[in-house]
């Protein structure tokens, strides 16, 4: 049915093309910003002076672009806007356990951005940037903690990558092997959820009496972190 919603499917590249494991492909976009949204921690992959660096960091995303940040001098930061870097971000929704060995595997979401960022140097665009990536983590923050002076931007580095050559993957359910001649075997199989929630506020030992955690932390207590 039309819904009269734009299409929203990713677009096909050489380097996005499903190849293994390809029923777990998808190209619905609402599934890459769900899985984005999901998420704060990345993982950058980058050519670092002739060798692949493979770097977890924090993300923020507004939809069409993915932010990262790091100190100017990280190497990965300086190395990146001159690269094709792939950023990947997955999330572990169970184990698969199979009645055999070889067919185990794991319940998942994950997406793939491949690009070249470009370094953020306007002021503007660079303080929208942080505050992405500050709010993505723990909404309500940036409004709460002091925000970054001018010296501690001039030290922080802000790459922008384009959500324009993306790939998604997600399996979902039970082992594959239920039918097969394995079943026989009288093994228990099935899936072992993961799930990932916020624990109680522990509060920095130096902190004064009296200041308590705020409402934007204490309600996710409980809650799902991903
Ligand atoms: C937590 C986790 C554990 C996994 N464990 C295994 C494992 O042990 N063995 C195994 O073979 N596979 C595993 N996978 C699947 C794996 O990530 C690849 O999808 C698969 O192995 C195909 O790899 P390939 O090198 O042949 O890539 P290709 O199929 O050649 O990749 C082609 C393109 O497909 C896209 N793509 C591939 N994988 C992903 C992905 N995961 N997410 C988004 N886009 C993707 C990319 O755009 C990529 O360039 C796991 C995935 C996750 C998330």
């Amino acid at each position: 049915m039309n819904s009269g919603r734009p299409e929203r499917q990713l677009p096909v590249t050489e380097r996005t093309r499903h190849r293994r494991l390809r029923e777990q492909g998808s190209l619905d976009r609402d599934r890459l910003d769900a899985i984005l949204e999901a998420g704060f921690v990345c993982h950058l992959g980058v050519e670092v002076e002739g060798t692949v660096m493979v770097v977890p960091t924090v993300y923020g995303t507004d939809g069409t672009t993915l932010y990262l940040h790091g100190s100017v001098a990280g190497r990965s930061m300086i190395a990146s806007p001159a690269a094709t870097v792939c950023v990947t971000v997955t999330h572990v929704d169970g184990l698969v356990l199979a009645r055999s060995v070889f067919e185990h595997g794991v319940n998942y979401r994950s997406a793939m951005i491949f690009g070249t960022p470009r370094l953020v140097t306007d002021p503007d665009e660079k303080l929208a940037g942080l505050r992405c990536l500050t709010e993505q983590a723990a909404p309500g923050q940036w409004d709460y903690a002091r925000r970054p002076h001018r010296k501690e931007l001039a030290a922080t580095a802000l790459l922008a990558l384009p959500l324009d050559e993306a790939s998604v993957k997600i399996r979902e359910g039970a082992p594959d092997d239920g039918a097969g001649p394995d079943a026989e075997l009288g093994l228990w199989a099935g899936v072992l959820p993961l799930h990932t929630t916020w624990g109680e506020p522990d509060p920095d030992p130096l902190l004064p009496e009296g200041v308590e955690a705020p409402a934007h932390v204490t309600r996710r207590v409980g809650g799902p972190a991903n």
